[in-house]
């Protein structure tokens, strides 16, 4: 095992969908400690390909690693429990349920009806209740998760999938939908976490905030990957710009 190269590596990976070619292709390295872009237009392949990672994409070609293993045959669990985390474009959180059960609740550590008696406590709840700090959202912990805004909402999943322990996360756009006052928390959310060692993977639309934000960045058409470097590379990149207008 090669613990120094890549948290995640891809290796011409194929996918697709009777003719269509969702992925065709792509390979791409995810250094360890940094936070990654991975962009493209509409239909680029980059939700298939973040389900291929994260195991729920289905059968592909190619090969994926991670932290110095094959991943590409495990179970989307086995996946999570060696340190693989993601959230989702549109939130998946229980919206009847507080906020500080929803960020204990992927531990699956107690039973719905546990919950409904409103008994989240001990360690777990103590950890929930420092995460949600972090993101800044302490006082909402007894507010229904639907009660919040949508960018709040997002940023309780984030604290949700760090209730895991991820070595790595992908965000699958974690600007999207949410006011402009949020998006600078969230983009600071994710600087502080990558300080304290996670590894990021970022799919998202919103241009400035990714090449603010990540290095290095992956921009993806047709199911492979036309250009990759740091943001200022990728900004100049004739491929890049004729790639988004041909949109
Ligand atoms: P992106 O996330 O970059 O917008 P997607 O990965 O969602 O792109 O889609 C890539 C291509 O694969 C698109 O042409 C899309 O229509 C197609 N596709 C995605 N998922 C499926 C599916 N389950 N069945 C058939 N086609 C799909």
């Amino acid at each position: 095992e090669d613990k120094t190269g890549p948290l995640l590596e891809i290796r011409d990976v194929h996918k697709a969908f009777g003719g269509l070619h969702a992925v065709n292709g792509a390979s791409l390295e995810i250094p360890r400690g940094s936070i990654t872009a991975l962009i493209g237009p509409n239909g680029s392949g980059k939700t298939t390909l973040f389900n291929l990672i994260t195991g729920t994409g289905g059968a592909h070609t190619g090969q994926i690693w991670f932290d110095g293993s094959r991943i590409d045959g495990l179970a989307p669990w086995t996946r999570a429990h060696r340190g693989l985390g993601r959230t989702f474009q549109v939130t998946r959180l229980f919206k009847s349920m507080t906020v500080l059960e929803n960020v204990v609740s992927p531990l699956g550590s107690f039973s719905p009806s546990v919950l409904a008696s409103g008994a989240v406590s001990g360690h777990e709840a103590d950890r929930a209740r420092d995460l949600l700090s972090f993101v800044g959202l302490g006082r909402f912990e007894n507010e229904r998760a639907g009660a919040l805004s949508y960018g709040q909402q997002k940023l309780v999943e984030l604290a949700q999938v760090l209730m895991l322990e991820p070595r790595l996360v992908l965000l699958d756009e974690p600007a999207g939908g949410v006011n402009p006052g949020l998006v600078d928390r969230m983009a600071d959310v994710i600087r502080a976490a990558n300080r304290q060692g996670i590894t990021f993977l970022v799919v998202e639309h919103n241009i400035p905030m990714v090449l603010d934000l990540c290095d290095p960045v992956f921009v993806l058409a047709r199911g492979e990957v036309i250009a990759s470097g740091p943001p200022d590379v990728i900004r100049n990149d004739a491929a890049v710009l004729d790639a988004y207008l041909g949109e």
